[in-house]
Order: C-alpha cells, then structure tokens, then sequence
C-alpha cells in the first residue's frame, strides 16, 4: 500500500436502543487513513497505482466530476507515487473551480474540462485528442470502476473484524461492494445502499467486476433523492452523529448508509447477537461544496 494504514480504527457505536437489542455496531474508519486520500479510494487505486510504478509508466489519466472524492485522490496518490496524473472533468464551460478541483490542480493534475455530452464520449473521441506520451498513461475509470478497482477494494475485507455478521457499505460505481463481496467471510451478510436513485444494473456491474458470488442484499429508498442530493433531515442526522459519536460523515455516501443501518437497527432488522460493520468510506473532503454553516464538524 502507497499510504500507511495503521490508523485506520473501529469504533463502537452504541446507545440505550442498540445494547437493548443487544446489536453491536461500528464503522470501520477506512476514512482516517489520510485527509485527502481517504476511504475506498486509496484500496481502489492500489493495483492501478501499483501497475503504472511497476512498468515505469508516466501518469494515470482517470475521470470525474467537479467535487469527485476519485479524481482527488488519483492527484494526491500520483504526487506521492511520484507520477503524473491527468483528470477529465465534467463541468459546463466558465463555472468556477470547486475546492476539490482546487486540490488537484495543486497537487500537479493536469485537467481537461468537458462539456457532458463530451464527457460520455470520453472513451473513444477524447483519448484520440491526447498526444503519444499522454497515450502511454494508465486509464483509470471514473471510480476505479474495473475488476482491477473491485481487487483492490476487496483489500478492505482484511481489515474488517472475523465476529462481523453484517457488512455495510454505501455504493456509488459498485466497484467497493464488489470487492467486498469477493473478500467477505462465506456466512456474513453484505449489504449495500445505493446512493443513486433506481439504479437498476447493480447485478450486471457486479458480474463485470467479480467472479464472486457471494450472496448480497441491496436496500434502495436511502438516497435522500439521488445522487449529491440532501435533506434537512440528512443534515441534521449528520450533525446528530457527531454530537453523539463523534462521528464525523459525507452528505453523498456515508451518512446515506448510516441513516441505513440505524433505520434498519429500528425496524428489528437484526437479529440479537449480531455484529454489524459499517465501512466508512471517507469523502470528507466533498462537504466543502456545502454552505459553510451547514454542518458542525
Ligand atoms: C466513491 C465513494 C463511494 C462509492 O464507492 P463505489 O466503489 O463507487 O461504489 C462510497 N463512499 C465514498 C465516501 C466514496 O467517495
């Protein structure tokens, strides 16, 4: 692994309703390992990063939007591995720069804007614009979306507690979800919430992703409205979590997949005994398009 590891941490989660269940709950903080390069994204890049160092490739080239968790990372991790880095952004002509843009520009990403009807032409037009030493650089799908992305990602299942029953994540390409239903123990249950609304090739993106196939549940109606969209009552959830567990989240992914998991706590969707992990995916750093009095932490 490029980034160390060692700070990643569980932490418990408990309240009066939960010890009563007798539930046990934590989030593994995959979101600690590093401010910028946090979550899944590190695991996600790591054999792509691996793969460009190895064959003395010049850069990774990849793909995103203006607040994308991905393209950051891609910047941060290309710096530190000592290799250039180029990130197609999907933005409208003339809109300002978003923090996280900001971020990787700093961090030495050459960017190119594309209008999104470019954008999703990016695989075959854009390519061609690129020049011979541009050509050699390793392309990396938006999200790590690739078996490679998905083999990485199932690094994280190592890091989860053996007692675990149930495994939560939040899914955005599936890429994660895939990697961890390809390195989760035979008999814990994995269970992803969909941040998008009615996406309906979950199945076919895990075919594509992984040969496993471990068992696993998907719970739509947590996306507060689809993708980036919140709620008052998100928000305040969000600010509720750190108030009470000092738990700090990102209004796209994770605190979409832990109203999950307390709602599902709720309604007796665990049996008592069990042990719950929630993968905090990190995406910290996506709140900054956020008002600033938006949230507490
Ligand atoms: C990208 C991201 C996800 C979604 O991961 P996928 O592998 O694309 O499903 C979840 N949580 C956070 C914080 C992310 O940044």
């Amino acid at each position: 692994m490029l980034f160390n590891t060692s700070n990643i941490s569980t932490d418990i989660i408990s309240n009066d309703f939960l010890k009563q269940k007798n539930v046990q709950l934590s989030v593994l903080r995959l979101d600690k390992i590093h401010p910028i390069i946090s979550g899944n994204k590190l695991f996600k890049l790591h054999y792509f990063l691996e793969e460009a160092i190895k064959s003395g490739l010049p850069g990774i080239l990849t793909f995103g939007g203006a607040y994308s968790n991905h393209l950051v990372a891609t910047a941060y991790a290309c710096k530190i591995a000592g290799i250039k880095s180029i990130g197609f952004v999907r933005s409208e002509k003339g809109a300002a720069l978003s923090p996280t843009l900001i971020s990787c520009i700093n961090y030495g990403m050459q960017l190119h804007f594309l209008s999104r009807a470019a954008y999703n032409k990016k695989d075959d037009e854009y390519l061609n614009s690129l020049s011979d030493k541009e050509k050699q650089y390793l392309v990396v799908p938006e999200g790590g979306y690739h078996p490679k992305g998905c083999a990485g990602a199932a690094l994280i299942a190592g890091y989860i507690d053996e007692t675990t029953t149930h495994i939560f994540t939040a899914l955005g390409t599936a890429t994660t979800l895939a990697g961890i239903i390809t390195g989760a123990k035979k008999n814990q249950k994995v269970i992803g919430i969909p941040v998008l609304k009615g996406m309906t090739d979950i199945t076919d993106r895990i075919t594509y992703l992984t040969d496993s196939n471990h068992p696993l549940e998907l719970l739509e109606g947590y996306h507060f409205g689809g993708y980036a969209k919140k709620t008052n009552q998100l928000i305040s959830f969000m600010n509720q979590l750190y108030l009470q567990y000092r738990l700090p989240t990102d209004f796209v992914y994770t605190a979409k997949m832990m109203f999950a998991v307390l709602d599902c706590a709720e309604k007796g969707f665990f049996a008592p005994g069990s042990k719950i992990t929630c993968l905090h995916t990190g995406g910290l750093q996506g709140n900054q398009s956020l008002a600033a009095d938006t949230l507490i932490f």
